[in-house]
């Protein structure tokens, strides 16, 4: 039986998660210039923008008639009420975004998102109608206690407990090794290949396995120009989350062409 029949059906998926950085100006003009780069026909990568929540509107405007995605980096967990200083997944949609990040790990540790509170923003996010980018990924520390699959299995598990798979066809997961994420450091390609194939083997038993064949597992962790095609070209490994250089056109862009097959 060959490894893995479905891969050619997965569309390779880049996504730009912007976090706290830009002004308005900035935003527009960065989302401009990626969907220059991405109108071309034939692309044959799914390309999405995560910019902060309250240059959304304007960037998906920015963006309309184009393939261009764009989504929210963050959801509340609760639909409505007091909850000063957040914002809805119903929002996020109610804007025009198509997707959320959810547990991307400076949520999880910077402000100490605990995976019940992730799966309630999951829920959220699926009752808005938004796509969801799962992100889970063990820190240093999990690493050299050999607890990477057990970590990663704990986050995906939780996140997505008592969802039945048939809501879940638009979901994606980012593995992002925290020790990665702004550092420098990138996981080798197969360091990363072996906990993708393993996360799509828990999705498996979560799921079954179409849903396992066809969810896009996504690397994250200083992906750059100069390693992006390597890690893409891992069978398990269909695309890239780009936080730092996903900000400057010139990093950003050949990293999305490092998706075409
Ligand atoms: C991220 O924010 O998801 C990320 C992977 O950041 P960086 O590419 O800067 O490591």
């Amino acid at each position: 039986m060959p490894d893995h029949p479905h891969h050619a059906v997965r569309t390779p998926f880049v996504a730009g998660n912007w976090k706290l950085n830009l002004d308005r100006q900035g935003a527009v003009q960065l989302a401009a210039a990626v969907r220059e780069h991405c109108e071309g026909a034939g692309l044959g990568v799914d390309v999405d923008l995560f910019p902060p929540a309250f240059y959304l509107d304007e960037v998906v405007r920015t963006c309309a008639g184009s393939p261009l995605l764009v989504g929210g980096q963050n959801c509340c967990e609760e639909a409505s009420g007091a909850f000063t200083g957040e914002t809805s997944a119903a929002m996020l949609a109610d804007v025009g975004a198509s997707e959320v990040l959810i547990g991307h790990s400076e949520r999880r540790h910077v402000y100490g998102e605990r995976d019940e509170t992730l799966h309630a923003k999951v829920l959220q996010a699926l009752d808005a109608g938004l796509a969801v980018m799962l992100c889970i990924g063990e820190t240093i520390a999990e690493r050299e206690a050999v607890q990477t699959e057990e970590v990663c299995g704990r986050q995906l598990s939780s996140a997505l407990a008592g969802i039945a798979p048939e809501r879940l066809t638009r979901l994606s997961i980012a593995y992002e090794p925290v020790w990665a994420i702004g550092t420098g450091l990138t996981a080798s390609p197969d360091q990363a290949q072996a906990v993708h194939a393993y996360v799509r083997g828990l999705y498996a038993g979560l799921v079954g396995e179409d849903g396992a064949a066809a969810v896009r597992i996504l690397y994250g962790g200083s992906v750059k120009p100069d390693n992006a095609r390597d890690l893409l070209s891992q069978p398990d490994i269909d695309g890239a989350l780009v936080g730092g250089a996903s900000l400057k056109p010139e990093l950003f862009l050949p990293i999305i062409d490092a998706g075409k097959s």
